[in-house]
């Protein structure tokens, strides 16, 4: 179909790009490079190609949430957000931004989002899972009492928070010594994501803030399939869950959280999906430059779902989840 939005579309700074090198081999990563620090050229031509109208950008991964320097995060998360926006200006109809955050400091990543939404004209926030912070020992979550001023914040923008993927850090990655390939799309993102979003469920942080939007990317992260297992837990107990959020969680994923498919692209997974949280909160994306648009347009435009719902997953939902302008974009 043509029209499609994308939300989860990467690209990277100079001083990000390492970030992105990871375990990718030698010969993967000149053309990796390349595509990261492309947006006006390549990446234009592959969405006019492929029927995608507009993408939503974001910062590659971790960036700013492996910067421990707090005051270094603000710095970067301030610098990537304003060459974001210079580069939207130059084809709005066709790019928009999700800001970069340093939740290394909960003040100043409200100000940030605020300062991203009123004066940049971004569409909402793309934070890459915990952040590393200078003097905390181990990777610090969402879910924890500091971010109640943020998430208040967040929530009065009334803009979507996308969480990202990240790894592990090493000391909690034990599971995976020996078996380097199931870092990364392979298993630990999933995991790693999977764990922190219920964290936030469970958290209470849905009955504080009712109208929060959340977005997991990968169809998300196998939350959907995992859903009723997570409430029913072992249902003949008759124990109440020990979590300090009122409802089962399955009402928060359905009431606050939306999916896309980025890196996904395989219709039974997507039917699950659409079972268990309703094509009304499914979103298309591709995340390029780590998966190709081809692959994922080729799959979407063809993929045995209604056309109704075709058009909400691929445009239509996006456009209502991030008040773009009818008939722009
Ligand atoms: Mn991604």
């Amino acid at each position: 179909m043509d029209g499609k939005i994308g939300l989860e579309e990467h690209f990277a700074l100079e001083e990000t790009l390492q970030d992105s090198k990871g375990q990718m081999p030698d010969v993967i990563w000149p053309e990796l490079r390349e595509r990261l620090l492309d947006i006006q050229e390549r990446r234009l031509r592959l969405m006019d190609a492929h029927g995608m109208e507009l993408m939503l950008l974001s910062l590659n991964a971790p960036a700013v949430q492996s910067v421990a320097d707090p005051a270094r995060a603000v710095d970067l998360a301030s610098r990537a957000n304003d060459y974001l926006a210079e580069e939207v200006a130059k084809r709005p109809d066709r790019f928009q931004g999700l800001a970069a955050l340093p939740l290394q400091d909960p003040d100043a990543s409200a100000r940030e989002l605020e300062r991203c939404v009123r004066d940049l004209g971004f569409r909402g926030a793309l934070v890459n899972g915990f952040s590393e912070i200078a003097g905390v020992d181990g990777p610090v979550y969402y879910d924890l009492p500091r971010y109640a001023g943020f998430w208040a914040a967040a929530e009065a923008a009334d803009v979507p928070f996308y969480l990202h993927p990240r790894n592990p850090l090493p000391q909690d990655a034990r599971i995976y010594a020996g078996h380097p390939w199931l870092m990364g799309p392979t298993w630990a993102f999933g995991q790693e994501t999977a764990v922190h979003a219920l964290r936030l469920m469970a958290s209470g942080l849905f009955d504080r803030h009712p109208s929060l939007q959340i977005i997991l990317g990968h169809m998300g992260e196998g939350l959907p399939y995992s859903m009723w297992r997570i409430d029913n837990r072992n249902a003949w107990m008759k124990l109440k869950p020990a979590y300090p959020a009122e409802k089962p969680l399955a009402d928060y994923f359905h009431a606050n959280f939306y999916l896309t498919t980025s890196g996904n692209f395989r219709t039974q997974t997507m039917i699950d999906a659409m079972l268990e949280i309703g094509s009304d909160r499914i979103l298309f994306s591709t995340d390029w430059p780590f998966e190709n648009i081809d692959h994922a347009a080729d799959w979407f435009d063809a993929c045995s779902i209604s056309e109704a719902d075709r058009v909400k997953i691929g445009r239509t939902n996006a456009q209502k989840l991030f008040k773009l302008d009818a008939g722009k974009a």
